[in-house]
């Protein structure tokens, strides 16, 4: 695995009681979901046969060395299938004092809206019986279908009651680019409820993952994401999301971070060179993004020496940008040498705590009266 990672075992961290942004419990089997559909969707599942259906997504194969640690697997179940299992591998032992759970489904990219929102809706129901109800250090997604504006509304307005969840959860490649009106509506939604909107890697498949068309091969379409999100965050700072919704908070998950000083730099020059097409871009793309975009940390896809990310830090000259993920059970890492030490203390304790809970509320809220106790 990669050196830089490998080196930067912190014995500290198991400590500091950090917050894990991203934590993928493992899909549940489509027959234990029909206990949290309603009885149309229920008999339509049996009828249809979806019920015998696997619909994890297949972006992620379950076998590749990437999809999950070798010591994380559990003979007989996906990685990450078991709630003991995620305490004693993600929890534990890097002292997390809360994780929010990213359950990667296939819900999100249903092409019918109706089943979309039903499956989107059991899932969430599902994450909060199986698993927020047993551990208290587990927090919950809000995943919603975003190609319907309105039953994703409705489902955000189901769980935004429920305050272990602690942000809306959309995938990367979506039907249209993710700045345009379409989706405004959605983010007005989570920003009132205080919900940050979490856009992981992964999409619907409507689009070819790269430019230039369908690629073959999972290495093609994985290296394609950083290109994703790039496009993805030009088009929430263009069409000018966030001066709509001052308040949204949006989190790229497991979208990668060194590509940024480049993408800054393009950003803030060409925006300098055309920005009267774009009057509502007031300030320069980077300074928004800084101000309204954080990215998981893992994977940190870095070269071996901590110099060299240390400089990449420093070009991208925001310390509030970075919060801290383990990917759980993507294999990025050895032991819990998640943190780099080019982060240095200060940072890391940033990355770990500071930064997740500027960037949530509720969690924020919950670790503040916990303290008052
Ligand atoms: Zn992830």
């Amino acid at each position: 695995m990669n050196e830089i990672v490998r080196s930067l075992e912190t014995p500290a961290l198991s400590t500091l009681g950090g917050i894990d942004c991203d934590v993928h419990p493992a899909p549940p089997p489509t027959a234990a979901l029909l206990a949290y559909l309603d009885e149309y969707w229920r008999e339509t599942f049996v009828m249809r046969g979806v019920d015998r259906l696997s619909l994890a997504m297949t972006a992620s194969p379950p076998r590749a060395p990437i999809n999950a640690r070798p010591d994380w697997r559990v003979e007989g179940t996906p990685a990450g299938a078991m709630l003991e299992t995620v305490r004693a591998q993600a929890l534990d032992p890097f002292g997390t004092r809360i994780a929010i759970c990213n359950p990667l489904h296939g819900a999100m990219i249903m092409h019918s809206d109706d089943m979309a929102a039903a499956l989107c809706g059991a899932v969430n129901e599902w994450l909060a019986r199986e698993w927020l109800d047993k551990e208290p250090r587990l927090r919950g997604s809000i995943m919603i279908s975003a190609q319907n504006t309105e039953l994703a509304i409705a489902e955000i307005e189901r769980r935004a009651g429920d305050r272990r969840f602690v942000q809306v959860l959309i995938l990367a490649q979506n039907d249209e680019p993710l700045g345009r009106r379409r989706y405004w509506p959605i983010y007005e939604a989570a920003a009132r409820h205080g919900l940050p909107v979490c856009v992981h890697a992964g999409g619907s498949a409507r689009h070819a993952p790269t430019a230039t068309g369908w690629p073959s091969y999972f290495v093609e379409a994985h290296v394609a994401q950083a290109a994703i999100f790039e496009s993805q965050l030009l088009s929430l700072v263009s069409e000018g999301v966030f001066a709509k919704i001052p308040d949204l908070k949006i989190v790229f998950a497991e979208a990668g971070f060194t590509w940024l000083p480049s993408f800054f730099w393009r950003a803030d020059k060409t925006w300098r060179g055309v920005r009267a097409e774009t009057p509502w871009v007031k300030e320069p793309p980077s300074d928004i993004v800084k101000r309204h975009v954080r990215f998981t940390l893992q994977p940190v896809e870095a070269p071996p020496e901590p110099d060299a990310l240390a400089r990449t830090l420093d070009h991208i000259a925001c310390d509030d940008i970075l919060l801290f993920s383990t990917d759980y059970p993507h294999w990025h890492f050895e032991g819990t040498a998640a943190l780099s030490a080019a982060f240095g203390e200060t940072l890391a304790k940033k990355i770990l705590i500071d930064n997740p809970l500027a960037t949530y509320p509720r969690i924020a809220a919950d670790l503040s009266t916990e303290a008052a106790r």
